[in-house]
């Protein structure tokens, strides 16, 4: 039994107790109130500013007028409405692929794709750093698990060759790293796969919206269109809004259709949210001014840290790990007094030894505010 009062207690102790802020939003999607005080947020997902865009609320305002505010139950029974049907053809147009699918989350997507994909013969060869999600969907999965290095593909070619798999062989990574920052090596992954017979599957929850001439994402950055079995993506985060999509193949988007338990047994997506995701894809490939900015921002951010911090992440995730928990929690508190908020990341969510803050950055940054927040990092580190 958990005794709750005094795991907590424990937690406390060990510096990892969590607990919520409150944000009040503001018209800037990079501005925000916590605890009374006004902030600059460098931790949102939000890359592009989307989630104060009025082109996907007016979208979704008008949407709950036509088809009000519930799906009124599963995709199965009655909440595919004409939005549901509307999106999946938007995404299958835009991703250039035979079908697709919306999940409620990508925690769900996650967790309900790789055990519907994967029977006992099957080897899901899953990247040591994966995302909660992708563990959990190994976990729920038949299939056998095996752990590679983070983004190091001959580990995965020796542990593939080790195996004596008799199924399907399966490998299961992120594009864009969402607490390393770091990028997938995409065709290095490719080419173990083309070699040893397996295949992929992406989780493009940081990637999609941000690269790619359109914003597709790493295959389109990467030019190696449908080279990908299956892939999902988010609209949480560039996208501004909420829900998953899975990408692929007729048959196993027909399969997840009537496998996947997590997209089976919840209750569809609202009309307004479907709106607004709507919205968002369509938006999508002329969003290049935003990503310009964006990538503006990362440049900018990076050449005002080089002297201070080695290793810097090409991209828009920036991780400064200081190692224990309490230093993580000091630096976000230091920061926050100087008006700015970034999250203390701690164990579980990372490695133990590898507390850090999380600094992401968004199109809708403005130099001046960069400037400003660099010069407090470097003050404080
Ligand atoms: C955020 C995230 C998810 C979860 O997506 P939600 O839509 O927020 O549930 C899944 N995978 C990765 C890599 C993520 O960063």
């Amino acid at each position: 039994m958990v005794d709750t009062t005094k795991r907590l207690l424990e937690l406390d102790d060990s510096d990892r107790r969590r607990t919520l802020s409150v944000r009040v939003s503001h018209p800037s999607s990079v501005l925000g109130t916590i605890e009374g005080k006004v902030v600059v947020l460098f931790c949102s997902n939000d890359y592009l500013g989307l989630s104060r865009d009025r082109r996907l609320s007016e979208a979704a305002r008008a949407r709950i007028e036509e088809e009000g505010t519930g799906s009124t139950g599963s995709r199965l029974i009655t909440g595919t409405l004409t939005s549901h049907n509307s999106l999946e053809v938007q995404l299958r147009t835009t991703f250039n692929r035979p079908a697709a699918i919306i999940f409620n989350s990508g925690y769900q997507a996650n967790i309900s794709i790789l055990p519907a994909i994967t029977d006992e013969d099957d080897v899901i060869f899953s990247d040591e750093l994966n995302h909660a999600s992708i563990v959990d969907g190994c976990r729920l999965a038949r299939a056998k698990k095996i752990r590679f290095r983070h983004n190091d593909f001959e580990d995965l070619e020796k542990k593939i060759q080790a195996d004596r798999c008799t199924g399907d062989r399966w490998i299961a990574v992120e594009s864009l790293h969402s607490m390393d920052g770091d990028w997938l090596l995409l065709p290095e992954l490719l080419g173990v796969a083309r070699r040893r017979g397996a295949k992929v599957y992406i989780d493009q929850a940081h990637s999609i919206g941000i690269v790619g001439e359109q914003g597709l994402g790493v295959e389109e950055l990467h030019n190696c269109q449908k080279a990908i079995d299956l892939w999902i993506g988010t609209f949480g985060k560039a996208l501004g809004s909420f829900g998953a999509f899975a990408v692929g193949t007729e048959p196993d988007i027909a399969w997840l259709i009537n496998r996947a338990r997590g997209f089976i047994y919840t209750t569809a997506l609202p009309p307004a949210v479907i709106a607004a995701n709507l919205a968002s894809i369509e938006l999508l490939p002329e969003l290049s001014y935003e990503r310009k900015k964006l990538w503006a921002n990362c440049r900018y951010f990076r050449e005002q840290m080089k002297d201070h911090w080695t290793n810097l992440p090409v991209g828009p995730i920036f991780p400064r790990i200081v190692g224990d928990e309490r230093a993580a929690l000091q630096l976000k508190e230091k920061l926050f007094d100087r008006g700015f908020f970034v999250q203390a990341i701690r164990p579980p969510t990372v490695p133990v030894g590898t507390s850090r803050i999380r600094i992401t950055l968004s199109a809708d940054h403005e130099p001046g505010q960069i400037d400003a927040f660099c010069d407090a990092l470097q003050r404080l580190m």
